[in-house]
């Protein structure tokens, strides 16, 4: 039979096997019967025998003739059976033994008795029993007859011969043919599990090759296309993560690019901003006529929006390319809020607009932990739609609260105008970047059509969400909803921001090296310092500065990060290094940077800067970040 030949056919003869057990049964059964047949014959002949030879034997009995009993008894011996015949009287005394001496070894002997009775006399006229004599027969002795079992043993066997070996054979016949076709079946299937077994495992290489026939076959077939299949499926796989990992990191690349281009569009603009904003900030300082004042004026606020334009698109292309991180910290709300609406008061004045605040007993008295520099962000920039979008009434701005979970709190915080309102088909929109109700508003009012995107960004960055309800001419209200975890009791001071003192000090005190390779820009923060108060000594590049630090100390370095020569990095951590080689105490430096993102704060701070600050810069901006090092109290000039 072929190796895995047609299951079907192989079943088929399996169900041969049962047939083939029955037969055996049946023969070991017939058997059983045939041997008990012969022992029966032997039973019958023995005891026929016996009768026989007990009615012949009552004359020589009743006489004492032996010789007759011995004639009787050799008689009887021809049959080759009999063993031994014994006659005995009624006392149970042998009158006669006639035995063989030729016992078969192995054999026993099978004794059969019958009694030997004296019959009535008839007479022969009458045919009836003779006077004076018992008409039943009188037992006067017994003849014993001892059977050999040889040919009852010799018959069995032929019978085994017969019967049970045919049925024996049948029966292993049986067992083979099922063990046989087993071990066809099962090797199959043993190999193609291991087949399936190294396919599971991740080698697709393999393929079935043994010589199967019939379903088996075809399933080896089957499974070598499989693994031709999943080889091809691999293939495919593989050469798509390959291409994916290749469009990974070419959106790497781009996203690097982009950065990079940010970086540089912000040093770019900045860097010309600071000179115009320093420059104009310097001008108003000067006497000038009321003309000159207004036009320095509009140019002031003209060079404010431009820079607000800057900073939205800035901001805008890192949310974007996932590139703005969040500062949580714990902090007061209500400072937060008051500080937001102070800065809009005056040009809501300006409109004759109001411009209240309306809040929760729930929000005071708790420390709140989220970014505060961005949530403020968020609020400026609604205020400021809602009172640029108003011409009558005003601007309310709400902070409700309430408690979710112990110290988890719920707070809407909205902002609500009765200006012009947006129509309903609108709204969706307006969330999109560079989206306006229409573009004559956009002539009208300005503006670039990226606050509110930036809003609702920010907003869903700090775990919340901005919405929106307004209908045209019945004012809107936009509400930011956030979750806030928070505190009641002052803990870690160190994380705690305090927001709201944002007088900036006007006048300070000490020695400042300032290191700038631009002249416009050296020049303006020069003169602003100056008009602080403060004492400024210059530097052109890092390695001018390394050579001044070593000849004084300063109360403070402001430092530009971009410069030729030795940028204010590398100067920074060569500072850091000359300072503890020396076991001096680390002066504070101030990085002033035009690149306003994210990453360069941090490595300005990882570099060893204290602080940094994005030109171009306020005075007042500048006058808070140099306030720790340069107070009256804490500047020690001329150490
Ligand atoms: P921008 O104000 O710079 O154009 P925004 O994204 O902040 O960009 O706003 C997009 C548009 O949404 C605005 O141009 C204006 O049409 C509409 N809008 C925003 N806030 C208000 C408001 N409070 N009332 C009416 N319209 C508004």
């Amino acid at each position: 039979m072929k190796r895995g030949a047609g299951i079907r056919k192989q079943l088929q003869i399996l169900g041969v096997v049962p047939a083939l057990f029955m037969l055996g049964l049946l023969l070991v059964a017939l058997t059983w019967q045939r041997f008990e047949d012969a022992d029966r014959d032997l039973q019958a002949l023995g005891s026929f025998m016996a009768s026989q030879l007990a009615s012949s034997s009552e004359y020589g009995v009743l006489a004492g003739n032996y010789s007759d009993l011995r004639r009787q008894a050799q008689l009887a011996m021809q049959q080759a059976d009999l063993q031994y015949v014994v006659f005995r009287d009624n006392d149970g005394k042998v009158l006669l033994y006639e035995g063989r001496q030729d016992r078969v070894p192995g054999t026993s002997i099978i004794e059969f008795h019958s009694g030997i009775y004296r019959q009535p006399l008839l007479d022969s006229d009458t045919m009836r029993v003779t006077a004076g004599q018992n008409d039943s027969p009188v037992r006067i002795g017994e003849v014993v007859l001892g059977m050999s079992s040889a040919r009852l043993l010799a018959r069995q066997k032929e019978i085994l011969l017969a019967s049970l070996i045919p049925a024996l054979s049948a029966m292993i016949l049986g067992l083979w043919i099922a063990h046989y076709l087993a071990r066809q079946i099962a090797s199959p299937l043993n190999y193609l599990s291991g087949l399936l077994r190294t396919l599971r495992g991740g080698d697709y290489h393999v393929r079935g090759t043994s010589k199967l026939q019939g379903e088996l076959g075809e399933l080896q077939s089957d499974i070598n296309q499989l693994a031709g299949s999943l080889e091809e499926a691999r293939v495919d796989q593989q050469s798509a993560i390959e291409e994916l990992q290749a469009a990974h990191k070419q959106a790497q690349t781009a996203s690097q690019a982009k950065s990079d281009f940010l970086a540089m569009m912000s040093h770019e603009l900045r860097t010309p901003m600071n000179g115009v904003l320093g420059m104009l900030q310097l001008l108003e300082q000067t006497r000038q006529s009321e003309e000159q004042h207004e036009y320095t004026q509009v140019a002031l606020e003209s060079t404010g929006h431009l820079l607000d334009v800057i900073n939205d698109i800035l901001d805008f292309s890192r949310i974007e390319a996932g590139r703005m991180d969040l500062d949580p910290v714990f902090f007061e709300l209500d400072p937060l809020l008051n500080n937001c609406l102070s800065t809009f008061r005056y040009l809501a004045e300006k409109k004759g607009l109001y411009l209240r605040l309306e809040k929760d007993a729930l929000i005071s008295d708790k420390l709140v932990r989220t970014d505060p520099t961005r949530l403020r962000q968020v609020l400026n920039n609604l205020i400021s739609n809602a009172i640029k979008f108003t011409n009558e009434g005003g601007i309310t701005v709400s902070a409700t609260a309430h408690l979710v979970r112990e110290d988890w709190l719920d707070v809407k915080l909205s902002v609500k105008d009765t200006g012009i309102g947006i129509p309903e088909d609108k709204q969706s929109r307006l969330f999109q970047a560079f989206s306006q109700v229409d573009s004559s508003t956009s002539r009208r009012f300005g503006g670039t059509g990226l606050g509110l995107a930036i809003a609702r960004r920010l907003s869903e960055m700090l775990g919340g969400a901005l919405t929106l309800s307004s209908s045209q001419g019945g004012g809107s209200t936009f509400t930011v909803s956030l979750r806030l975890f928070f505190r009641h009791e002052v803990g870690d001071e160190r994380e705690i921001v305090l927001i709201g003192h944002d007088d900036a000090p006007r006048t300070l005190n000490g020695l400042v090296l300032l290191v700038e390779d631009n002249e416009v820009n050296l020049m303006v923060a020069r003169r602003i310092l100056e008009q602080m108060g403060v004492t400024v000594v210059t530097a052109m590049n890092g390695k001018e500065a390394l050579a001044k630090v070593e000849q004084r100390d300063f109360d403070c370095i402001l430092m530009d990060v971009q410069m030729p020569v030795m940028d204010g990095m590398e100067a920074t951590r060569l500072l850091r290094q000359w300072e503890r080689e020396q076991g001096r105490v680390p002066m504070p430096v101030i990085a002033l940077t035009a690149n306003a993102m994210e990453e360069e704060r941090e490595r300005c701070l990882s570099a060893g800067m204290n602080a940094h600050l994005a030109k171009p810069f306020r005075r007042q901006q500048l006058s808070r970040v140099l306030t720790p090092y340069l107070t009256p109290e804490r500047a020690q000039s001329g150490r």
